[in-house]
């Protein structure tokens, strides 16, 4: 049964197969096939541009359409405040060294962004005293930063929670001092006027583990209190948070959705 099962689904390939235009310079889609919803592109339909090429990054590397945000060398693309960032560089990263926190100096909505962070390989402290930095949205929305392997802390403030709002799927932590990266698709909330039209969406991968899956934001982060959205400009910078700790981040970038 499951042999004459499987004939149809080898079928229907194998004709498709037979009436496809040639390779050699002639269209490799199609003319004649049905209208996708929306009326403007037919299914395989030869005529629909193609995505632009972008050559992928090396090992967690910046592909080529990417906004390279930090690559060892300097802070041009971070401030203090109204000044220069001022945190340390070494070892081709930056570290946190009490000077407050940075963001970048031009402003974004939607992104992917791509970062990479150790937290200090000499323990210190514990719970939220340990390893604590944070990535800010618009500056105002924050994936955790901690070390949080081994490390107890609230389950919606350790590393990789939406901090005060969501604990991350499971704890994917490193251990101190190994280098980790964050992966994150972030969708900027819209206001009209001072109404909330549509929320913020986060989706987040640490160390390649989906810990967030389009999870929408109750709103702003916050301390001990219930977050909620206040409206603001569409677009906002991304802000690295001094809280203290010596970490490290590099190879950062984002590409605007
Ligand atoms: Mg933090």
């Amino acid at each position: 049964m499951q042999k004459r099962a499987a004939i149809p689904c080898l079928a229907l390939p194998l004709l498709a197969l037979a009436s496809l235009p040639r390779l050699d310079g002639a269209p490799t889609g199609y003319t004649d096939t049905p209208y996708l919803p929306g009326g403007e592109w037919r299914v395989h339909d030869d005529a629909r541009p193609r995505p632009p090429v972008v050559r992928a990054g090396v090992h967690g590397g910046a592909p080529s359409d990417a906004l390279v945000l930090f690559d060892g060398t300097d802070l041009a693309q971070w401030r203090s405040g109204e000044g220069d960032a001022g945190w340390a560089l070494l070892e081709g990263a930056m570290e946190v060294n009490g000077t407050g926190s940075i963001q970048t100096r031009a402003d974004f909505g939607d992104v992917q962004l791509h970062l990479e962070f150790a937290t200090p390989k000499v323990v210190e402290s514990n719970s939220q005293g340990r390893g604590n930095s944070g990535v800010f949205f618009l500056g105002r929305y924050e994936v955790q930063v901690l070390d949080s392997y081994e490390n107890v802390s609230y389950a919606d403030g350790q590393a990789a929670a939406l901090y005060g709002q969501y604990p991350p799927a499971v704890n994917a932590s490193r251990p101190p001092g190994e280098w980790q990266t964050y992966d994150i698709l972030f969708r900027a909330p819209v206001f009209d006027g001072e109404e909330l039209v549509s929320p913020a969406l986060a989706t987040v991968l640490h160390n390649g583990v989906v810990v967030h899956h389009a999870r929408e934001l109750l709103g702003a982060t916050a301390h001990k209190q219930v977050a909620k959205y206040s409206a603001h400009p569409a677009k906002g910078p991304i802000q690295l948070q001094d809280h203290g700790n010596p970490v490290r981040f590099r190879n950062i970038w984002l590409r605007e959705l």
